[in-house]
């Protein structure tokens, strides 16, 4: 079985027409003002599954600093899954800017039946210490729903690009270590971060952090996928594409050039996130 754990779909109206959000939402602006940033219906991403021989998808917005726009957003992902249940799973997003409001959607979502919380991202200003505290309500309600917290981490070094963002590592460790009952998803290889689980004090409380592959054929050599596999183990590397920036033959292509074959690429495909999404309570 193969899973992508990391697609995005946005509001209808958005994908007909982005002014308005571009302007209003200085984060969405950043990202999407470009009219070659892809924006996908539900139509696009099953066709894209179908093509690709991708059996499903975890599936999310994007972190509205609008809350109707958000919960609008988790809405139509809800519906998209409740059409096509063996295909979809359904995760939460939301923006921490304003702790409230994220609770409010956290709890809606989680008790009306999502799989996950994420991609969770402070594409304005970054994930500050003071956005990870702002996040700890809902990370007791994931604790509590027994589901994963995807969070978006990049790389604080090398190029630059739209949704490159500062992220306090330190604070990022403290929330890891601190909801130790939680599966943490941290997207884009974590940014390297991983690579700390190597540290004596630091690899036990990061047991249950886990990495997407997400943008990767952007950022990295193939010889990450071994790296982080070394390192953070063979359970821990989810395959996540970006979709639509990117499809799944791009990361087929790196884990050729890994040369990582059978059993790993099969957990590294799909079967590391079955385990996570079983513990949903
Ligand atoms: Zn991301």
């Amino acid at each position: 079985m193969i899973i992508d754990c990391h697609t995005h779909l946005l509001p209808r109206r958005v994908k007909t027409d982005r002014t308005e959000c571009v302007r209003k939402d200085k984060a969405f602006g950043a990202l999407f003002s470009s009219a070659k940033a892809k924006v996908a219906s539900p139509e696009e991403i099953l066709t894209y599954l179908d093509n690709s021989r991708v059996d499903k998808a975890i599936v999310f917005g994007f972190p509205w600093e609008d809350y109707e726009t958000a919960a609008q957003n988790n809405d139509e992902i809800w519906d998209f899954y409740e059409k096509y249940p063996d295909r979809i799973i359904p995760f939460a997003t939301f923006s921490v800017l304003d702790p409230g409001l994220a609770h409010k959607e956290c709890t809606r979502t989680l008790s009306g039946g999502f799989a996950g919380v994420g991609e969770l991202a402070m594409y304005r200003n970054g994930w500050a210490t003071a956005d990870f505290e702002a996040l700890r309500p809902c990370l007791d309600l994931a604790e509590h729903f027994r589901v994963p917290v995807m969070i978006h981490v990049n790389e604080p070094v090398g190029h630059d690009y739209p949704g490159k963002i500062f992220v306090d590592l330190k604070a990022l460790f403290k929330t890891v270590s601190d909801f130790q009952e939680i599966d943490f998803i941290l997207a884009h290889f974590g940014g390297g971060f991983f690579i700390y689980s190597l540290m004596p004090e630091i690899g036990p409380k990061m047991k249950r952090v886990y990495i997407d592959t997400a943008a990767a054929p952007f950022l990295y050599d193939s010889r990450i996928f071994s790296v982080a596999v070394q390192s953070l183990g063979e359970d821990k590397v989810l395959l996540g594409t970006d979709f639509p920036l990117l499809g799944f033959s791009r990361y087929e292509l790196m884990l050729d050039q890994a040369n990582i074959q059978g059993y790993l690429r099969a957990k590294i495909l799909g079967g590391n996130v079955q385990t996570i999404l079983n513990r949903k309570r």
